[in-house]
């Protein structure tokens, strides 16, 4: 018979019971040891009531435990993580404040097709439905039901094995996204004999089990395919995740098929290959036949499928989501299933199929690259001797730098740092560009840093625009405490934007836009005993960022910019519902 015991409800004087050990064991430990069963390996988080004990019985399963300084962050790494590994990135939040700081990056991971769990502890069920003012009351279930692909809520600990293995199942199955665990309190403070605890936990088999497309559909996306007079491919970030990079380079190899990368699917063929259509974006959109679009969404980063689109444009569509099909313009072709049971069944049907595309379709793209390359370097080098530095000063010194360090991880967010130094920056290995993504948010930089470093063990460098590091800056400290190989590349130009903002009559206070043009970031970075360095010339950061890749150890390199680099929402500025310049009172 079990014995189990639920403690004492919240609000109540007495103190919870301790487990007798070792005979008897709490939910915090069957949450422990379901997580290692489903082979986490790292776990982020930012302690408090009531799961601290928790993240201690986590450690002491031989799960690594990243604490962080704001949810948020902890959510972000998670998220990173997630995407780097194909396994779900796991975050752990105390309740209300701490879940809802957590919730924004699970609501990002699931827009991004990110696979991640977030675990928040939770005040009793019962008290919360009865409104009865516990502890950080919130109905944290409820809350994020609508922003996740599935919510589960144990309310006592026999239940807990059973969340977490179907919320493993649900967070990498299909679409990946955020999936969330409502831990309440009772379920983790109740008292279980052992024995009986260890009969609840099993290996679920079988846990990410890919679906195959119909065969009709590959069939008909061949078709489309071979009859292509100017075929294009585009990468988006779903492919990267998926990890089929094999199957991707045969495909584009074997039937020369010229390619362009959504930002986080860059390196996965490389930027600069010979059927690298990176600079020819438009061209591509306006005179392609056929696009098929692989893991990649035509929503407004690809202007809907419409606008400068060929109208005549057949799009073949591979991605796992049948509901993303049709979204915005009719897809000719889709190919609903598994990214590597997809491709493997089109590179079937295609074997000994010849290609209809016109000659001079690839050279011409060749051509263009050539000549919009060259305009490019030209830019760069216009900029070499600007001082201060403007972003193509300080991004003409680290192209070299990162490019010849093609495993470093480049984390990257900000405006005008986010679009030059994603132009600028050519990648050459798969899943090594991570960004604010999907709804170019700004405020993922340190988690998505530490989530990357700690997930790969790789090196990191993480390009922020000043304002971009703000939301984020002292989780640098949580890459210091865990002695991360990182590098943070902080280009301050003294503003969202830039510098330059004048604020409107009658106040004295700053312009919205304009932050700190003489701050030192560097100082941040010296507070947790990171080597830290203030640039002002190419010279300097060249040789600073040389030596922090090379050190393996929390490095931050504050860029000293022109005020005046830097314009409006850097390229999407058509966005605003009315420039800047042209607003009057
Ligand atoms: P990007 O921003 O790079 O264009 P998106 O996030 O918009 O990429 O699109 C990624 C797409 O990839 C999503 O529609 C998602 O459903 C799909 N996807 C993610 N993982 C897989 C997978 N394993 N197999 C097939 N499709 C996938
Ligand atoms: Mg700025």
């Amino acid at each position: 018979m079990s014995t189990t015991t639920t403690p004492s409800p919240q609000g109540s004087a007495k103190a919870p019971q301790a487990p007798h050990f070792p005979e008897q064991v709490t939910g915090m430990y069957i949450l422990a040891r379901a997580l290692k069963n489903v082979g986490i390996e790292n776990v982020y988080g930012l302690v408090g009531i009531p799961i601290t004990e928790a993240a201690y019985l986590i450690q002491g399963q031989g799960i690594r435990f990243v604490g962080f300084r704001h949810e948020q962050q902890a959510g972000m790494a998670a998220a990173t993580d997630g995407f780097l590994t194909k396994k779900p990135g796991v975050l752990m939040t105390v309740s209300s404040l701490g879940f809802l700081n957590g919730l924004t990056a699970t609501a990002n991971a699931t827009v991004n097709c990110y696979p991640m769990i977030q675990i928040s502890g939770a005040s009793d069920p019962t008290m919360v439905d009865m409104n009865m003012g516990t502890y950080e009351q919130l109905d944290q279930f409820n809350t994020a039901k609508p922003l996740v692909k599935a919510a589960f809520r144990c309310s006592k600990a026999e239940d807990i094995p059973s969340a977490v293995a179907r919320a493993y199942r649900a967070a990498v199955s299909g679409r990946p996204g955020g999936v969330y665990i409502d831990m309440t309190t009772p379920a983790l403070g109740q008292i279980m004999n052992r024995e009986d605890a260890e009969k609840l936990l099993y290996q679920p088999v079988d846990v990410y089990s890919p679906v195959a497309p119909n065969p009709a559909s590959v069939d008909r996306a061949v078709e489309i395919l071979k009859s292509a007079k100017r075929p294009a491919i585009v990468l988006g970030k779903g492919a990267a995740y998926a990890q089929v990079d094999d199957k991707i380079k045969t495909l584009i190899e074997k039937y020369n098929i010229p390619y362009f990368p959504m930002s986080m699917a860059k390196g996965l063929m490389p930027d600069a290959g010979p059927l690298s259509a990176l600079s020819c974006r438009s061209t591509i959109m306006e005179k392609s036949d056929v696009v098929m679009m692989i893991g990649a969404r035509l929503n407004w980063l690809l202007s809907f499928g419409k606008g400068k689109w060929n109208p005549a444009m057949k799009f073949i569509q591979l991605d796992v989501e049948p509901q993303e099909i049709d979204a915005n313009v009719p897809i000719a072709a889709p190919v609903v299933g598994d990214m590597g049971l997809a491709l493997e069944a089109i590179l079937a049907k295609m074997e000994g199929a010849t290609m209809s595309t016109d000659p001079t379709w690839v050279p011409a793209l060749q051509a263009e690259t050539k000549e919009k390359d060259a305009k490019f370097a030209t830019r760069l080098d216009s900029a070499k001797n600007m001082m201060p530095m403007h972003h193509w000063t300080a991004l003409g010194v680290i192209k070299p730098i990162i490019e010849s360090n093609p495993d470093v991880i480049l984390v990257n967010e900000g405006a005008n740092t986010l679009d030059d130094t994603r132009d600028a920056i050519n990648m050459s290995l798969p899943r090594h560009r991570v960004d604010c993504a999907t709804w170019a948010i700004m405020g993922m930089g340190m988690g998505s840093m530490v989530g990357a470093a700690v997930a790969t063990g790789k090196s990191v460098v993480a390009i922020e625009g000043d304002s971009a590091f703000g939301f984020s800056g002292m989780d640098f400290s949580t890459a210091c405490r865990f002695k991360l190989p990182v590098t943070v590349v902080i280009f301050n130009n003294g503003g969202i934007y830039n510098g330059i903002g004048v604020p409107m009559d009658k106040t004295s206070d700053p312009a919205p836009t304009t932050l700190d043009i003489n701050a030192r970031y560097d100082k941040v970075g010296e507070a947790f005993g990171a080597q830290t360095y203030y640039v002002q010339t190419p010279e300097e950061l060249s040789k600073a960022l040389t030596e922090s890749i090379a050190s393996k150890k929390p490095c931050l390199i504050d860029v000293q910019l022109a005020a005046d680099s830097g314009k409006e929402s850097g390229h999407i500025g058509y966005l605003n519902p009315a420039p800047l310049q042209d607003i009057t009172v």
